[in-house]
């Protein structure tokens, strides 16, 4: 099965303010829930870095692991999760961002990721940028190589690539 536009727009629920007023949430639940359609919506995630060398794959708590995995498995790479704070056991690199208000925080474990290796970063949407900023600091602070940014959703109006600088992103659906 093949994902076009057209079909996951219809497929993403949208749920206006929500979790804040003004937000307009990307619910993908539905489109996780048929089989084929996640799979494919793994696939067209992963198929811009599909013949890539990639040693890791990183996953952004918490929708960012249900693309991230399956696409470590597929990719043959390992998979390591970039956690809120608190969650991870061992030692981590903490890096703040900037919210609408104040700041939130990301970690990583500090031995997640050699010195070299080769990471691609994974989420489900981009929206500002500011968390596949902070997970971008986190694994050029271990010293991996960024490859790219994948996403399955991207809200271009939010301009979220600007905050990742040269960094090459794909995105299956752009807003
Ligand atoms: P940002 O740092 O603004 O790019 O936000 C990206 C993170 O917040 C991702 O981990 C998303 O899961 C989540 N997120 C931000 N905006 C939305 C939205 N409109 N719908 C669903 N998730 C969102």
């Amino acid at each position: 099965m093949g994902l076009d536009a057209a079909w996951i727009r219809d497929h993403v629920r949208d749920l206006p303010d929500y979790p804040k007023p003004g937000v307009v949430f990307k619910d993908i639940t539905p489109v996780l829930a048929l089989p084929e359609a996640f799979a494919a919506a793994v696939d067209a995630v992963m198929e811009p870095f599909s013949t890539v060398e990639i040693d890791k794959v990183v996953g952004i708590e918490a929708r960012g692991f249900v693309f991230a995995a399956p696409i470590a498995c597929r990719l043959g790479a390992g998979f390591v999760p970039v956690r809120k704070p608190g969650k991870l056991p061992w030692h981590v690199e903490r890096e703040e961002y900037a919210l609408e208000y104040g700041t939130d925080v990301l970690e990583l474990h500090r031995d997640a990721i050699l010195p070299g290796e080769r990471v691609l970063i994974v989420d489900d949407v981009l929206a500002t940028g500011g968390t596949a900023n902070a997970a971008l600091r986190l694994v050029h602070k271990l010293g991996g190589t960024i490859v790219g940014c994948a996403f399955f959703i991207e809200l271009g109006f939010l301009d979220g690539r600007r905050q990742l600088g040269e960094t090459e992103i794909h995105s299956v659906v752009n807003y």
